[in-house]
């Protein structure tokens, strides 16, 4: 029910934009505008879904839900695993970014810098994830984890322009470190 008296405040708030753009300028009109959806938008973030329908902006429905990946949880994921992999050398930065910062297709990537032993890791925001919210957390750290195994073959004489092997063994190890790592947190518990 409180979703419904939102919406109605909501439209009703909407309509006396209408009234006043009417009777006054188109310039106090796009104020009124701007002042309306200040005060809605307090309630509606705090409502169920329902309020969703409102044309908002995307950001204000977001801010109802506590964000699903932390820069804190990044950088903790690529401190852990970084141990792990004994790249203490290594210095780290950790970035969530939106789809647009990223290359086609991808969900993660990572750039560095081998004589100054510097790298910045970038993952993709769930925000754009294609994939269902239980499945993020895990496949953000996975995305971490692989990152971390492309960057430990950094100092190989790799080829540049095949690779194909290189992505499946990494592939292969990351998905096998992530998989150990669950048998040894569900054995703690
Ligand atoms: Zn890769």
């Amino acid at each position: 029910m409180r979703s419904v008296d939102v919406l109605s405040r909501a439209f009703s708030g909407a309509r006396q934009v209408y009234v006043q753009a009417i009777v006054v300028k188109s310039v106090l009109l796009v104020t009124c505008m701007l002042v309306t959806t200040v005060a809605v938008y307090p309630e509606a973030a705090a409502s169920s879904s329902a309020s969703r329908i409102t044309e908002m902006p995307r950001a204000s429905a977001i801010t109802s839900e506590p964000p699903l990946i932390t820069e804190a949880m990044v950088s903790s994921w690529v401190t852990r695993w970084q141990q792990r992999l004994a790249m203490n050398d290594w210095k780290i930065e950790t970035k969530i970014v939106r789809l647009n910062q990223l290359p086609k297709g991808t969900i993660a990537n990572i750039h560095w810098s081998l004589p100054k032993r510097t790298a910045t890791i970038k993952v993709l925001d769930p925000i754009d994830s294609t994939l269902v919210r239980s499945e993020i957390v895990r496949d953000t750290e996975l995305s971490v984890v692989h990152e971390l195994v492309h960057l430990s073959m950094a100092k190989l004489p790799l080829d540049s322009n095949n690779t194909d092997l290189e992505e499946e063994t990494v592939k292969k190890l990351s998905t096998a470190l992530l998989a150990l790592d669950k048998v040894e947190q569900n054995a703690k518990q």
